[in-house]
């Protein structure tokens, strides 16, 4: 019989968590969010991560810059937000306009503030091991809830398809650092099903609905879903036939409700660790 991976469930309890921690605290951890443009998919993402923040108690600054924005503009407000010491943790909503390199923007945010984990810093130490200041979200947040339900890594064979930088690297680096015998599928890898079928573990993450059916999972299988693909009625999914794929697989996450819910959770957590490692400092 499958079992659930419940995000939302474990989401709220790490939230509580927080908001425990941060009641004590005099002063209270700052998240900045840069938005630039109108993309209707970042500016819902941008309020949730707002709201979630404020009802943690935490202090949070939304900064939404026109489309046009210059280079300059946005350079400038990242380098302030860096010197500012009432800001703890940075995030640039990503995609950026076309005429703006993401990678260019990342680099420029101190890695003691890089809240999503992705300037080379924190990616560097991802890869050696050796503690970036923090752990970027979807990936931290899809170990975390397999940890939850006591999965183990160690040996395990690990398939995760994609390889962004955002989602399918830095999970292949951290399944890697659990001791598991990781596999890095993409578009191009040959014969998916055959790969994706050796899996004790399989991880998904391509952003295409319904790629993952029974002929994907071997028998007793762990399965997580990252896709977040909408199909023709405007309700969300995943890139696993969830139907199917539940008959033959041991643990399993929804969509919505399995990763989506636990990647907010640790942006918040990233940025409660941020503020405590920068008093330090
Ligand atoms: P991306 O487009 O940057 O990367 C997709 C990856 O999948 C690429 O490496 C590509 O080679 C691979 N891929 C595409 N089609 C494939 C196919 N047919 N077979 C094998 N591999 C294929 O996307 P991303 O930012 O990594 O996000 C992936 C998906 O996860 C998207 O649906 C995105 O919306 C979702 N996502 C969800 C969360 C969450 O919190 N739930 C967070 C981030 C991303």
């Amino acid at each position: 019989m499958v079992q659930i991976l419940d995000g939302s469930a474990c989401s709220k309890e790490i939230l509580n968590d927080i908001k425990l921690k941060v009641a004590k605290m005099a002063k209270k951890p700052s998240l900045a969010v840069i938005l630039v443009g109108e993309d209707p998919a970042s500016q819902i993402y941008v309020r949730n991560k707002e709201k979630t923040a404020k009802e943690l108690g935490f202090i949070s600054k939304t900064f939404k810059m026109k489309e046009n924005t210059s280079a300059n503009e946005l350079k400038d407000l990242i380098l302030n937000l860096n010197l500012d010491e009432d800001t703890d943790a940075v995030l640039l909503q990503l995609p950026l306009p076309e005429h703006l390199c993401a990678r260019d923007f990342i680099e420029l945010i101190n890695p003691r503030k890089d809240v999503d984990g992705f300037h080379p810093i924190n990616t560097g130490r991802l890869m050696s091991n050796s503690n970036p200041y923090a752990l970027s979200c979807t990936p931290k947040g899809i170990i975390r809830l397999l940890k939850k339900y006591n999965v183990e890594f160690e040996g395990k064979n690990a398939v995760v398809i994609g390889r962004s930088n955002m989602v399918g690297k830095p999970l292949a680096q951290m399944l890697l650092n659990e001791n598991a015998t990781v596999t890095v599928a993409h578009s191009k890898t040959r014969n998916l099903a055959q790969i994706a079928s050796s899996a004790d573990i399989l991880i998904s993450a391509a952003g295409v609905g319904g790629l993952i059916g029974k002929d994907f999972v071997k028998n007793g299988a762990i399965v997580v879903d990252v896709g977040i693909v909408r199909d023709e009625n405007g309700k969300i999914k995943g890139d696993v036939n969830f139907e199917e794929v539940s008959q033959i697989a041991s643990l399993i996450t929804p969509v919505p409700g399995g990763v989506g819910p636990m990647t907010i959770a640790m942006l918040m957590e990233n940025t409660l660790e941020l503020s405590i490692k920068n008093a330090k400092f």
